[in-house]
């Protein structure tokens, strides 16, 4: 990737003044990089191109693309952040700096001999830099992948080192940002340097089944074409193939037989509207066989990174098992690009919102859970102590989404109880809580909720917060407001200072 390549491929996307500004900062960056060289010799200004020609090719805004290429200059060159907000304005300098706190981060990382994905401390820089803005996370994964298709300069130890902490750290984050190609392409990347054996295993095994059923999988494509003409339904039908680490994931769950792997191969069938999908649901059903317990609605019920598909399976009249994933192209921009779509150069209007407040609450509602991380955020500058667990828990964890009596969808992580609901609802509703009623039956504090729950809070005005509900809630948001109830009403302090008493007695 060189200049004039990064403006030709730019030309479409970008006005005037913003081309103007593109082309700035590569000079900038060039300049301040001159002289410098990757590991693998190539001059070091390639890498920040790339991670700006990715971050384009992901529909990013401009500054979001400036950022790609001025990411390393604070760290690595003698250029300063206020140097970077005179010339590239206060949006741009934001996120340079926020992704100067990640990879110093990172840095410190490295120096830990026993390899450790996050610490406490690293986390908390990298939380303080996305929660204030989350388009930093998703330069910061442009740059991972850039880093990852360029591992094998890096001597092994290093390369093991970034592949893990990429499987662990930066797949499950593009994953949460419902980035569904980032987190395949990191994964298998990484999967690569970590395990190249089984890496190349698989990679046989896969052509060699792939060779048997694509001829196959071509004779029913050809059939529902067919039969979409007749119902005159517009749609697009694809190949997909899982990635190799999915592969890997899944043999290991179905003892390594991949027979038993109904998704090797899935057929992808893109409308135009909801309706449809819903209506090739049918159809898929009048032609084959479905196999009941593997139809999944997540068009009505989304997955908790916001992903929507209707996926079934059938079994056609020759046995042979067909996955089909359904979904109209919006889903399925979504589905690729996830978070990153929001910020689409087409349409700046959620992403002027975001930027201007940053504000999530013009983020899509899959989404709120970087509220939660921004209240972690606020209170680690606060200097509260937060546990790693925590963190890890509203982060990375998988989600459930619960409802409302009146059909509100509530975003939870998995294993959360009744009174992390209630707290999310309204920290009253929380605090006067005297039971749950869970799809219409009494449900008790302690058992964990499921995903597509109706929860009702039965609340009683009188009621209040007791300190035993400390090992009744899971999230860091319910935790934290129920602290502060029990600290107003002063059990807090009572309690502490009678078990430090006793405490005392008992020496
Ligand atoms: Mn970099």
């Amino acid at each position: 990737m060189n200049k004039t390549d990064l403006m030709e491929n730019s030309q479409p996307l970008y006005d005037k003044d913003q081309l103007l500004e593109l082309e700035q900062a590569i000079d900038f960056a060039t300049k301040a990089h001159a002289g410098q060289k990757r590991i693998s010799g190539e001059p070091y200004i390639s890498h920040p191109l790339a991670v700006a020609d990715t971050l384009m090719s992901w529909g990013m805004d401009i500054s979001s693309v400036i950022a790609g290429l001025l990411h390393d200059t604070i760290e690595d060159t003698s250029v300063t952040i206020t140097e970077v907000e005179n010339i590239f304005g206060h949006d741009v300098a934001f996120l340079v700096d926020g992704l100067t706190k990640v990879s110093k981060a990172r840095a410190n990382m490295q120096d830990l001999s026993n390899y450790l994905p996050m610490t406490k401390d690293n986390l908390s820089k990298l939380l303080i830099a996305v929660g204030q803005d989350i388009r930093v996370i998703i330069v910061k994964l442009a740059d991972r992948l850039h880093n990852l298709e360029t591992l094998q300069y890096l001597p092994k130890d290093r390369q093991l080192k970034v592949a893990r902490e990429s499987l662990e750290v930066f797949g499950p984050m593009a994953d949460r940002l419902g980035m569904g190609r980032v987190r395949m392409e990191i994964e298998d990347l990484a999967f690569k340097y970590l395990d190249p054996v089984e890496y190349k295993r698989l990679k046989i095994l896969m052509s060699k089944r792939l060779g048997r059923s694509t001829r196959k999988l071509g004779e029913i494509r050809s059939e529902i074409e067919q039969a979409f003409k007749k119902q005159n339904i517009n749609a697009e039908v694809n190949g997909r193939v899982k990635s190799i680490y999915s592969l890997s994931k899944k043999l290991a769950k179905v003892n390594g037989n991949i027979d038993d792997i109904y998704d090797l191969m899935a057929l992808r069938i893109v409308v135009d509207k909801k309706e449809d999908c819903y209506q090739i649901l049918g159809l898929l059903h009048s032609l084959y066989k479905p196999m009941i317990s593997r139809i999944k609605d997540y068009i009505a019920t989304p997955k908790p990174n916001g992903y929507q598909s209707l996926h079934t399976t059938v079994i056609t009249p020759n046995e042979q098992i067909v996955e089909f994933q359904i979904r109209t192209y919006d889903m399925h921009e979504f589905a690729e690009r996830g978070l990153a779509a929001s910020f689409h150069y087409h349409d700046q209007k959620t992403s002027k919102d975001y930027i201007k407040s940053r504000d999530v609450s013009s983020l899509p509602d899959s989404m709120q859970w970087i509220t939660q991380l921004q209240a972690i955020v606020d209170k680690l500058k606060d200097g509260e102590e937060i546990s790693k667990d925590q963190l890890n828990i509203d982060l990375f964890s998988n989600r459930i989404f619960v409802h409302s009596p009146k059909g509100d969808i509530y975003d939870l992580p998995e294993g959360a109880l009744p009174l992390d609901f209630a707290y999310l609802v309204h920290s009253d509703i929380g605090g006067h809580a005297q039971g749950f009623r869970v799809n219409s039956k009494i449900h008790p504090f302690d058992k964990p909720l499921q995903n597509g729950d109706i929860v009702e809070v039965i609340i009683n005005k009188l009621s209040k917060p007791k300190q035993a509900w400390k090992n009744l809630v899971t999230t860091t948001h319910a935790r934290s407001k129920l602290q502060g109830q029990l600290k107003q009403s002063g059990v807090v302090g009572t309690i502490t200072n009678a078990a430090a008493i006793i405490a005392r007695k008992k020496k």
